[in-house]
C-alpha cells in the first residue's frame, strides 16, 4: 500500500550526489541512525589512522613523535581544518578540551574585556552545560547570570550586559537563530557574543566572520563525527587574539610552554587558549571525521539534510501520523533535526530503538530525530516512517520494558 513512498524513496537516492559517502562510513547493518547530532557515526578510515597512530607514532616514534609526527601542531591544524566550515580563518579556531571546558575560558575571557558589566545573556532552556557554566563563574564573583526568553532578548540587552551567549541550532527543538541579527543587536548594546555551534558545525552553513561573531565554541563528536568525547573546538576573532585572556592559565597555552618559566604569558595567537597537553588520540580521530565532513561540503550536507527532513515528514503525513511537531515547519528555520512532543516520548523512542531506528528522548516530552546527511538514506526515512506509524498503531510502546529509564537518555 505504501509502495509509492518506498519507491519515491528510491529515486530520491539515485539521484543523490552525496549518496557515494554512505559507503565510507560504519551504518551498523539493521540501523537507522537518527541520532549523529548526538554521537556521529564511526568514519571507515578511523581505525586504521588510529592503529597508525597509536603502534607507529606513539608505540614507534614515543616522545619524539611531538616534533617528527607534528603531535604539537595538531590542535591548530585541526582548528584550521574546521574553520572554513564555520565562516572562520584558521588562525582564529583550535581543537581543544571540551565544549563545557571552552564555554568557561571564552565566558571568562568576555567578561574581563567588558570591564563595569558582569551580566551574561543566555535564555532559558539552553543547553544545561552552557547555563552551568555562567553559574560557576557567578559563585566566583566574576558573572551575573540572566535569562530571558527568545522573543525578549533583545529588550534584555541593556548596559549591564557583558555577554550573549547563545546557542545557534537549539539542541531540542532545532529552532536556529538569526545569527547576524542577534550578534548586531549585543553589539549595539556594547556586548560581546559567543556562539555555541554544537548543532550547527558541520551540518548548518554558519558564518562567523561574516556575522561579526566574537567567539564561539562547539563540539568534536557530534556531525563532526570525531568519536565519544572528542575534543572540541573554539573561535576567537582575530581582532580580539590579543585582548582576549583566558583564565585556565595551562603552560600549553603560554608563549614559550618549552621555556619553563615562573611566570606565565599568553601565546600571542589562537593557541593561547590551549591549557594542558593536547589528547593525541581523540585528535586523531576528529581530524578524520572533519576531514570527511570538508570533503563532501557543509552546504550540499545542508541541502540534503532538508531534503530528508521533509521527505519524512510527508512520508508520517502519508502514513496518517500525526505528532505535535516543535521544530519550525519551515526547513530554513530549523537545524537538522525534527522534534516532536508526545506524553510518551520515552516509550515510544525505547520501541523504535528495539525496532533499530535510533533517535532519542530529551526530558520531559521530546522524541528527536537528528539527520546527518552523509550516511542516511532516503529509503531510511520511509522505513522510519513506517515503524514510527507501526509503534504508535500497535501501541508496543505501552510494553514495561520500555518505560524503565536508563542512566542515558
Ligand atoms: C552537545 C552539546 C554540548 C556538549 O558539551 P560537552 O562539554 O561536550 O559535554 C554543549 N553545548 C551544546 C549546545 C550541545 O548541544
Amino acid at each position: 500500500m505504501h509502495e509509492p513512498m518506498n519507491s519515491r524513496a528510491r529515486i530520491l537516492d539515485a539521484g543523490d550526489p552525496l549518496a557515494g559517502f554512505r559507503d565510507r562510513f560504519i551504518v551498523p547493518e539493521g540501523v537507522i541512525y537518527l541520532d549523529g547530532n548526538s554521537l556521529g557515526c564511526l568514519p571507515k578510515a578511523t581505525p586504521a589512522r588510529m592503529e597508525q597512530v597509536v603502534r607507529e607514532e606513539w608505540g614507534e616514534g614515543l616522545i619524539r613523535s611531538w616534533n617528527t609526527a607534528d603531535w604539537i601542531d595538531w590542535p591548530l591544524r585541526i582548528g584550521g581544518k574546521i574553520a572554513p566550515l564555520i565562516g572562520a580563518s584558521p588562525h582564529e579556531v583550535i581543537a581543544c578540551d571540551s565544549t563545557s571546558v571552552n564555554l568557561f575560558k571564552l565566558i571568562a575571557a568576555a567578561l574581563e574585556m567588558r570591564p563595569g558589566r558582569k551580566t551574561v545573556l543566555s535564555e532559558p532552556g539552553n543547553f544545561p552545560t552552557d547555563l552551568y557554566m555562567i553559574e560557576g563563574l557567578e559563585k566566583q564573583g566574576l558573572a551575573k547570570r540572566r535569562l530571558a526568553p527568545r522573543e525578549q532578548l533583545a529588550c534584555a540587552l541593556d548596559e549591564d550586559v557583558a555577554l550573549l551567549l547563545l546557542t545557534h541550532a537549539h539542541y531540542k527543538t532545532g529552532e536556529v537563530f538569526d545569527m547576524a541579527a542577534m550578534t548586531r543587536a549585543a553589539h549595539e548594546a556594547g556586548a560581546l557574543v559567543l556562539w555555541d555551534l554544537s548543532h550547527s558545525g558541520g551540518a548548518l552553513p554558519v558564518d562567523l566572520g561574516g556575522c561579526g561573531a566574537d567567539f564561539a565554541v562547539g563540539c568534536g563528536y557530534k556531525y563532526f563525527n570525531g568519536g565519544p568525547g572528542a575534543p572540541a573546538y573554539a573561535f576567537v576573532a582575530e581582532r580580539h587574539l590579543q585582548s582576549a585572556r583566558q583564565p585556565l592559565t595551562g603552560w600549553f597555552g603560554h608563549a614559550a610552554p618549552f621555556a619553563f618559566s615562573d611566570d606565565y604569558e599568553p601565546a600571542p595567537g589562537i593557541d593561547r587558549l590551549q591549557c594542558g597537553t593536547p589528547p593525541i588520540l581523540g585528535l586523531a580521530a576528529l581530524e578524520v571525521g572533519v576531514d570527511l565532513i570538508g570533503e563532501i561540503g557543509v552546504e550540499r550536507l545542508h541541502a540534503k539534510s532538508q531534503a530528508l527532513s521533509e521527505f519524512l515528514r510527508q512520508c508520517l503525513a502519508e502514513r496518517g501520523v500525526t505528532l505535535d511537531l516543535v521544530s519550525p515547519a519551515d526547513p530554513a528555520q530549523r537545524g537538522s533535526q525534527l522534534s516532536f512532543r508526545h506524553a510518551e516520548a520515552y516509550a515510544i523512542c525505547q520501541a523504535l530503538i528495539a525496532r533499530g531506528v535510533i533517535g532519542d528522548f530529551r526530558d520531559p516530552d521530546i522524541l528527536r530525530f537528528g539527520f546527518a546527511p552523509a550516511y542516511l538514506r532516503f529509503e531510511d526515512m520511509a522505513e522510519a516512517a513506517r515503524h514510527l506509524a507501526e509503534v504508535l498503531e500497535s501501541g508496543e510502546w505501552q510494553r514495561d520494558e520500555f518505560r524503565e529509564r536508563a542512566a542515558v537518555t
